[in-house]
């Protein structure tokens, strides 16, 4: 068995080669790798290796459902990472993610009518929210996300509402060999970002970019990037 402290190691390694690897893209784009904050994707992971990543330097925790962001959140909350949903989340699960979760910013607001929700029930308990608006790149309908031609005047709305403070833009890429094709889909979020930004000026945030190609998103202006395998491994496939 390896104890806590080996797989705290490995994962700190992990992390840092990831880090390296967000340094080296910024340096090619002409950026400030201090811009581009690494989000680690937390979902299927048993508590004890969600504890070990944080341990190891994993202050950004992202997570796809509220239950399991809850089931890990017991297992660290003594170490207060910074927790945000990054999957879509389903109208009778906000309140449990905003009464018994430490949620800091939902990035997977896919509709004016979730964005309402949050807003109400924040209101209702005297809490601010930030958020991201998830935007569908890639035009594959499995995804959710609203479309980029949509996303400006969704963008508009949901700033608009009481209690939310929207931060940016997140997308899931297109899962595709084909470079320049994933690369694209990052330049489209950011033309989003860079229409709406001039008159939100909070929403300058860009979370795209994952395992497999990160160092395209950081290219195009990323400034989260959500890694999962890369620190954690492969996951068992889904159920
Ligand atoms: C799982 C997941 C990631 C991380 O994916 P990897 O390929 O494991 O790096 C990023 N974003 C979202 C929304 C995810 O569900």
């Amino acid at each position: 068995m390896p104890t806590v402290s080996d797989l705290t190691t490995r994962i700190a390694e992990r992390i840092a080669a990831v880090g390296q690897r967000v340094a080296g893209a910024a340096a090619a784009a002409g950026r400030d790798p201090g811009d581009v904050r690494v989000l680690l994707a937390t979902k299927t992971l048993p508590d004890d290796v969600v504890r070990a990543a944080v341990l190891a330097g994993g202050t950004l925790i992202g997570e796809n459902r509220v239950q399991e962001l809850l089931a890990h959140d017991a297992a660290v909350a003594d170490l207060g990472p910074e927790v945000h949903l990054i999957g879509h989340l389903q109208s009778n699960k906000v309140a449990a993610l905003l009464e018994r979760s430490p949620v800091a910013c939902v990035q997977s607001v896919d509709s004016r009518e979730i964005a309402a929700r949050l807003s109400r029930r924040c209101e209702a308990l005297g809490r601010d929210l930030d958020v991201m608006v998830q935007v569908n790149v890639s035009d594959e309908p499995t995804k959710s996300g609203v479309t980029p031609e949509e996303a400006p005047a969704i963008a508009a709305d949901v700033a608009a509402l009481p209690r939310l403070r929207l931060v940016g833009f997140m997308t899931i890429g297109l899962n595709s060999p084909d470079r320049p094709a994933v690369g694209a889909g990052y330049a489209r979020l950011r033309q989003v970002r860079d229409a709406v930004v001039g008159d939100l000026p909070d929403a300058r945030h860009l979370s795209m970019g994952m395992s497999r190609d990160l160092e395209l998103a950081v290219a195009e202006g990323a400034t989260i990037v959500r890694v999962g395998t890369a620190v954690f491994g492969a996951r068992p496939p889904a159920r």
